[in-house]
């Protein structure tokens, strides 16, 4: 019966910004729609996200759609190794292969998209009405004026613990070592993390230059994350969300898949 109803899909990305856009959707549209939650297994996530996860699905009363990669294992290691590259102009090859192919494979036409935009993130929104004036999406937390802090608040008033990564101070639960993150995240990460910032700098060995995420902001030369100079942490960077969606987002105005490489 259900199936005849429109669906709307939410994607919860283990996040406090995505669980309460999922939690707001079923609360306006579960009457009327065929409301559904997915997510993405994610071999790099800390693992206290799926906790977050389990906790999130009894809030909701319903279940989450876990979806996983089978091809690189659902592991941004593999994807990188295999890929030869970690991030282009076109964005990362992780969550295009690992989110973004999962969401393809699984949507329907008609799918009315929920997205986790918080309200300091009205530019983007508007950014994408614009460029996808025939894509129906719905953006809860922006409707309902609810900022990213708020939305925490949310998420431990419903008696819920946020992901660790949040309690060790970090701005997402992203994938430990997210290649979206600057130098002042990283090294946060080969603070608390090392095991998984040294993979990282293995595999930047391996593929060499083409790799490094940084650049030296005087001589524009790039290093590795095994140069990484000393300096602050910086735990609390704001790292672009990693979602199905956001990558739909980005397609937009990325260049050619050519360009993947040279980035
Ligand atoms: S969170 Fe970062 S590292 Fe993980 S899939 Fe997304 S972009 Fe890649």
């Amino acid at each position: 019966m259900s199936a005849q109803r429109p669906r709307i899909v939410c994607q919860f990305s283990c996040g406090a910004a995505s669980a309460v856009a999922t939690k707001l959707a079923l609360a306006q549209y579960g009457a009327t729609h065929d409301v559904q939650i997915i997510n993405a297994f994610l071999a790099n996530e800390h693992e206290d996200n799926r906790r977050f996860l389990l906790d999130c699905q009894e809030w909701f009363g319903q279940e989450i759609v876990q979806l996983r990669d089978e091809k690189y294992g659902a592991d941004i290691i593999q994807v990188f190794r295999r890929e030869r590259f970690m991030k282009g102009r076109n964005g990362a090859p992780c969550t295009k292969l690992l989110k973004r192919r999962l969401l393809d494979a699984w949507k329907q036409p008609g799918d009315v998209m929920v997205f986790g935009y918080t309200a300091e993130e009205v530019d983007r929104l508007e950014d994408f009405r614009d460029r996808n004036p025939d894509r129906p999406i719905i953006a809860p937390l922006i409707d309902a004026g609810l900022g990213k802090e708020d939305c925490k608040a949310m998420v431990l008033r419903a008696g819920i613990e946020l992901p660790l990564m949040y309690r060790l101070g970090y701005d997402n639960a992203n994938c430990i070592g997210c290649v979206k993150g600057g130098e002042g995240y990283y090294r946060s990460i080969r603070e608390d993390f090392p095991e998984q910032f040294e993979e990282l700098c293995r595999v930047q060995d391996e593929l060499g230059p083409g790799s490094y995420l940084h650049r030296d902001r005087k001589t524009n030369i790039r290093f590795s994350l095994r140069n990484l100079p000393p300096g602050e942490p910086r735990r609390n960077d704001a790292l672009p969300a990693c979602s199905f969606f956001c990558e739909i987002a980005e397609a937009d105005y990325q260049p050619s898949a050519a360009d993947i490489t040279s980035g």
